[in-house]
């Protein structure tokens, strides 16, 4: 199958070659042609599958053909859950539409309005935007969206978790009845199908591989590790592998903190991204960790979902998530589009009830390897050959800590996106 054969047109083909696609992935062949005939699509789809340039390319095409947008005028509309998210699908639109006449912005919250409102004045093709900074536009009277004809919900599953239902419906409200739907989501709970049911009018289903085949293109290993010894061994691994680029994962805002001082200390480039950090900061972050400058990211959950950084060698969980799909959205970041990837979890005693929860989901037990003079001093040391299963561990003894915990990561959640 090649991109010729989607029916998309030379502009496009020409720019998806100079991305250096060759092949479409799964969902691209699956989805560009339904899209280009204009019906509603429900997809089911992780990132990391090629979905943005499975939706973005057709929609191109689609706008190409139609009059530009008069002022205050929108024609697509891309919703994302986060500020990174829609920045990444608007530099995607940016690159797919560099050869045809389509104007496009990312509009989103931590940045003053009135530029954006400047910026509306003109009209747009497509707008990626949040769902609050999309309502305060709206409320200001900056953006109008009678002429709307492609509405996009991307990461449909990750906008309900954050709270934002009640926006996407007010929103859903202010556009016009007749148009194209698009949703994406990584999972298709009960919620998301509810949701689909009120925005999409006959959609075809697009289902791709479920959760944990995603996960066998990334190796994934498993170091038991005493707790206190955890910025240590990341510093071991990251010498010892010579790894040039990875993302680490970390429960806490303040835990990413102190790791990039300890990182620091030890000569190793690291920065953070999380919500209590500045849109600027946030920013600078991250194109210094594509642009080399930054040899580790350190990451909270909320703050990677947008991140997409190419080929991305290798992720690192600090910590386990407490929520267990969490696992699978965190090593999605690397292996990614057909690339192997590999995934390294820092496993202490204390998080084997979030063992226990990932094997679930993932459906497979992890093989412990101990790494040589980091051996955990505790009950870890049971797993002390390489093929020894953690199965053994015993349950976590006081189950409350973990419902407080998830309540502190929804705080977390509700403060970091308008
Ligand atoms: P996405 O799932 O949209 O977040 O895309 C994941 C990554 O795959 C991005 O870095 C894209 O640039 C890349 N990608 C998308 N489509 C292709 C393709 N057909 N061939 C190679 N890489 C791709």
């Amino acid at each position: 199958m090649s991109f010729g054969s989607l029916g998309l047109c030379d502009a496009l083909l020409k720019s998806v070659s100079e991305q250096g696609y060759t092949t479409p992935s799964p969902i691209q062949t699956e989805a560009i042609p339904v899209v280009l005939s204009q019906r509603d699509v429900m997809a089911v789809a992780h990132t990391g599958t090629g979905k943005t340039a499975g939706f973005t390319l057709p929609m191109i095409q689609l706008l190409s053909g139609g009059p530009s947008p008069q002022a205050q005028y929108v024609r697509a509309l891309v919703i994302t859950p986060t500020r990174e998210l829609a920045a990444q699908v608007a530099e995607s639109v940016q690159n797919y539409s560099r050869h045809m006449n389509i104007r496009s912005a990312a509009l989103f919250g931590g940045v003053r309005i009135e530029p954006q409102i400047a910026q509306l004045q003109g009209g747009l093709d497509v707008l990626i935007a949040t769902p609050g900074r999309l309502i305060d536009l709206y409320n200001q009277q900056a953006i109008n969206f009678e002429q709307l004809e492609i509405l996009v919900l991307d990461e449909a599953d990750r906008m309900l978790d954050l709270g934002f239902v009640d926006d996407i419906r007010r929103i859903q409200m202010l556009l016009p009845s007749q148009r194209q739907t698009l949703m994406f989501s990584a999972t298709f709970s009960t919620e998301i199908q509810s949701l689909a049911g009120g925005m999409l009018n006959n959609p075809l289903l697009i289902e791709m591989a479920a959760t944990n085949s995603t996960v066998d293109t990334v190796k994934q290993i498993m170091h038991p590790v005493d707790k206190a010894r955890k910025s240590e061994v990341l510093i071991h691994l990251i010498r010892k592998n010579k790894w040039p680029q990875v993302l680490v994962f970390s429960r806490t805002k303040k835990g990413a903190d102190s790791l990039v001082g300890e990182l620091g200390n030890a000569g190793i480039s690291a920065d953070s991204i999380h919500a209590n950090r500045t849109q600027h900061a946030r920013t600078r972050a991250l194109a210094g960790f594509r642009n080399g400058n930054v040899v580790v990211l350190v990451a909270t959950d909320i703050a990677a979902r947008g991140i997409d950084v190419n080929q991305l060698p290798c992720v690192v969980n600090f910590n386990l998530p407490y929520v267990a799909e969490d696992y699978v959205h965190r090593i999605g970041r690397t292996g990614r589009a057909g690339n192997v990837g590999l995934a390294v979890s820092l496993f202490s005693e204390d998080e084997s009830k979030q063992l226990q929860a990932i094997e679930r989901v993932i459906g497979r037990q992890f093989a412990g390897d101990i790494i040589p003079g980091f051996a955990p001093s505790k009950k870890a040391k049971a797993g002390s050959s390489d093929d020894e299963e953690y199965g053994h561990f015993e349950p976590d003894p006081k189950p409350q800590r973990r419902g407080q915990s998830r309540k502190k990561i929804k705080r977390d959640r509700f403060v970091l996106d308008d």
